[in-house]
C-alpha cells in the first residue's frame, strides 16, 4: 500500500484534469463586468455594456489568452459588448449576405454550387461581436435530427450536391451521439464525396476536441475539412495546437479562415503573425473575409482600399501558400467576391 503522504505527492506532479467540455461551457463569461474585473481593467476606461440582446459569451478557455489589464487587447475586442453596437448606420442590416432569401429548405443554404450549407444548430461557444449570424432567427432553425429531414431528403435528390458543409452556430455544439445521427443519414447518400466543418471550438473551446469527437470524425466515409476561425495569432495556445494536431491524426484538411477587423488586426503585423501561427498550429491559411455589414458592427469596419493595402504587404513578407484570399461576400453572387 502506497502512504498517504505519498500518493498525494505523486498526484500533485500531475496536471489537474480539466473539466469536460460542455462544464466548461457552463462555466463560461456571461457578465462584462466579471470578466474585465478578472483581467483587472477598469470598468470606467471602456465603453462596455450589459444590457445586448446578442449577450456575452466567452469560455475561460479563450480568456486566458487575453492580456490582463489590456483594455484594447485584441481577443477582448472581439467578445465584449460596446454601446456602438447599438448605433444604426447606412449600409448595414440584419442579413447582409442574403442567407435569409437563399434558404430552399429549412436550414439548408444552396447558394454555390456543388456544395451545401447546412445549420446544424444556432448555438456557439463564444459570442463573437462582428458575427453576420447575430440576428440570425435560430430559434426558427433545426435543433434536433428529425428536424434535418426535409434538408437531408434535398441532398440526397440533388446529385450534383458533392460537398456537405456543417455550420450554424458551431456545429461541435451538437453532442457527437447527434453528429452520429446526422453523418448516418448522409452516409446513405452515394454522391457526397467530401464533409466540411465550418467550427471555431477547436480556438474557443479546444477540450470539445475529445476522444469521442475523434472516433467520429475517424469513422466518417469521406475526405473531411475543418475550417476554424482565429483572427489573431494570440488566439493560439498550447492546447489549440493539440487540438488542430488531433483533428489532422484523424485524417482532417485543416484550414483557417479570419475576419479583418479593425483595432484586432489590421496591422501588417498583426495578419502576418496570425498567418504563421496558424500555420505552424497546422491550420493554412483560406480566406480573409471584408466583414459583412451586419447591423452593430460598423466599428469592426475595414475599407477596401486599407484592406488591398494590407493584403500586398502580406505578399511581400510571406510564402505565397501564407497568403490568404482576401474575399467578400455577397448577396445573389455565386461564390465568395475576391476583392482586388
Ligand atoms: C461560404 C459558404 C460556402 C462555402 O464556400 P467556399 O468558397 O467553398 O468556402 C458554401 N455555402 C454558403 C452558403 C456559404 O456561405
Ligand atoms: S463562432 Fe462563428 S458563428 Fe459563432 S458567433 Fe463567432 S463568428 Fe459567429
Amino acid at each position: 500500500m502506497i502512504p498517504p503522504s505519498l500518493s498525494i505527492q505523486v498526484k500533485s506532479c500531475e496536471a489537474p484534469a480539466r473539466p469536460p467540455w460542455r462544464k466548461q461551457l457552463q462555466a463560461g463569461w456571461r457578465s462584462p463586468q466579471a470578466l474585465l474585473k478578472h483581467l483587472s481593467i477598469e470598468p470606467q476606461t471602456i465603453d462596455w455594456m450589459d444590457d445586448s440582446p446578442f449577450p456575452m459569451r466567452v469560455p475561460q478557455a479563450f480568456s486566458q489568452r487575453m492580456r490582463s489589464g489590456d483594455a484594447r487587447d485584441p481577443l477582448l475586442r472581439q467578445v465584449l459588448p460596446v454601446r456602438l453596437e447599438a448605433d444604426t448606420l447606412d449600409g448595414f442590416s440584419a442579413d447582409p449576405v442574403g442567407d435569409l432569401a437563399s434558404r430552399n429548405e429549412r436550414g439548408l443554404l444552396h447558394k454555390y454550387r456543388g456544395r451545401v450549407l447546412l445549420i446544424t444548430t444556432g448555438a456557439c461557444a463564444i459570442h463573437c461581436r462582428y458575427c453576420f449570424r447575430r440576428d440570425f432567427p435560430y430559434a426558427s432553425e433545426h435543433t434536433s435530427p428529425s428536424h434535418w429531414a426535409p434538408a437531408i431528403d434535398y441532398i440526397a435528390e440533388h446529385d450534383d450536391i458533392s460537398e456537405v458543409i456543417l455550420s450554424g452556430g458551431d456545429p461541435w455544439m451538437l453532442s457527437t451521439q447527434r453528429l452520429q445521427a446526422l453523418s448516418d443519414r448522409l452516409s446513405r447518400i452515394p454522391h457526397i464525396r467530401r464533409l466540411r466543418i465550418h467550427t471555431r471550438m477547436p480556438i474557443t473551446l479546444p477540450d470539445r476536441i475529445n476522444s469521442s469527437l475523434m472516433s467520429w470524425l475517424q469513422s466518417l466515409p469521406w475526405q473531411t475539412v475543418v475550417v476554424v476561425h482565429a483572427n489573431h495569432a494570440n488566439e493560439f495556445d498550447h492546447h489549440v495546437e493539440r487540438a488542430l494536431d488531433q483533428l489532422r491524426r484523424a485524417g482532417a484538411q485543416v484550414f483557417n479562415q479570419a475576419v479583418l477587423l479593425a483595432g484586432v488586426n489590421d496591422d501588417i503585423d498583426s495578419l502576418t503573425q496570425l498567418m504563421e501561427r496558424s500555420f505552424a498550429a497546422g491550420a493554412i491559411p483560406y480566406y480573409l473575409h471584408l466583414l459583412d455589414r451586419v447591423q452593430g458592427s460598423a466599428h469592426f469596419e475595414v475599407g477596401e482600399p486599407r484592406a488591398l493595402e494590407l493584403m500586398q504587404a502580406m505578399r511581400e513578407r510571406l510564402s505565397g501558400y501564407l497568403v490568404p484570399r482576401l474575399v467578400r461576400e455577397q448577396s445573389g453572387a455565386a461564390y465568395k467576391l475576391p476583392v482586388f
